[in-house]
């Protein structure tokens, strides 16, 4: 359970780092919480020759509501979001989901931007950032660009993070009223990643049609998946029960699980469907 030895680099700004990947290239990887990487390494799964420690870089952890936006550092721990006053007012698909991620131990160190730069579909905050229709702040040694979450995931393990990228930011537009999130899960045991779950979030109109809504799908194919023929079926129907029925079948096609000791394929689609109907019931009775 020893990792392979690596260099280590722990500098103290962004511009610092972004020059330590350039010049270390492939063989270098960011630190961030190490509850993904630092397990993967004493596996022999990845043996990054550097390691560049961020976690001592100041102004990169935060949460705070800025120009219709939530902004949420790149460093943010899980368990401060937890904390986070604005998140249990205002973002219960985001409350819902970090209670369900790992333990307390590992959420007192693993970071956000850590869950979603892993690139790892079984991760919780891809589906809910998809649902939620978030942007990542990526930034690099040509300044700060922003990449669209849809765009974000490219495939298992792999982010459309440039190597010399660092992720800076997240930023979820924030929810007009009559807005309302749920994310369900289902694991083996508490503390484990998810055999699927599924994320919601939506906005009701005037008429209780629905007007906007986000469905993200964990463990549910190589990448996180986003939910569009549900999305795009639920939109501008009221939710009687034949819609919601309808939209968590779309929903169940749309989920291309593998067999594995979590269950077979079906079984997941099945869990799928299951987990879009109490999620999408929960997140409109919370946009009431
Ligand atoms: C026992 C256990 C149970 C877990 N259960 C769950 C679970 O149920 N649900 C869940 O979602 N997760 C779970 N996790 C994973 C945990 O949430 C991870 O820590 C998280 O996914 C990664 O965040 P981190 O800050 O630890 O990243 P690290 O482990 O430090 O890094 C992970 C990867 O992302 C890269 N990276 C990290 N931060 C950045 C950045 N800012 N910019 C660019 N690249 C970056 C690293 O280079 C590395 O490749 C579990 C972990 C453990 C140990």
């Amino acid at each position: 359970m020893i990792p392979p030895a690596f260099d280590y680099f722990r500098p103290n700004t962004v511009p610092e780092a972004v020059a330590l990947l350039q010049q270390h290239g492939s063989n270098a990887k960011i630190l961030s919480g190490g509850q993904s990487l630092i397990p993967m390494m004493k596996l022999r799964l990845a043996r990054p020759g550097c390691l560049i420690d961020i976690n001592r870089i100041p102004g990169l952890s935060y949460i705070r509501e800025d120009g219709g936006f939530l902004k949420i550092g790149g460093l943010t721990r899980e368990s401060d979001l937890e904390a986070s006053a604005v998140v249990k007012s205002k973002y219960p698909l985001l409350l819902d989901t970090v209670g369900v991620i790992a333990d307390p131990q590992v959420r007192n160190l693993a970071t956000v931007g850590g869950n979603l730069a892993h690139g790892d579909p079984a991760n919780d905050h891809p589906a809910t950032m998809l649902a939620l229709g978030a942007q990542v702040v990526a930034t690099g040694a040509k300044g700060e660009r922003v990449i669209a979450i849809e765009e974000f995931f490219v495939s298992l393990f792999t982010t459309a993070l440039k190597q010399d990228e660092i992720l800076t930011e997240i930023r979820i537009p924030a929810p007009p009223a009559k807005s309302g999130g749920a994310y369900f899960k289902i694991e083996r045991k508490v503390g484990d990643f998810a055999t699927a779950a599924v994320a919601v979030q939506l906005t009701l109109g005037a008429s209780g049609a629905v007007q906007k809504v986000g469905i993200g799908l964990t463990n549910a194919g190589p990448k996180p998946v986003k939910a569009k023929k549900a999305e795009e079926f639920l939109k501008g129907k009221k939710l009687e029960v034949s819609v919601v029925d309808q939209a968590a079948q779309l929903a169940s096609e749309e989920a291309q699980p593998s067999s594995d000791l979590r269950g077979p394929a079906e079984y997941k689609k099945g869990l799928v469907k299951e987990l879009t109907k109490r999620a999408i019931a929960k997140a409109a009775e919370r946009a009431k």
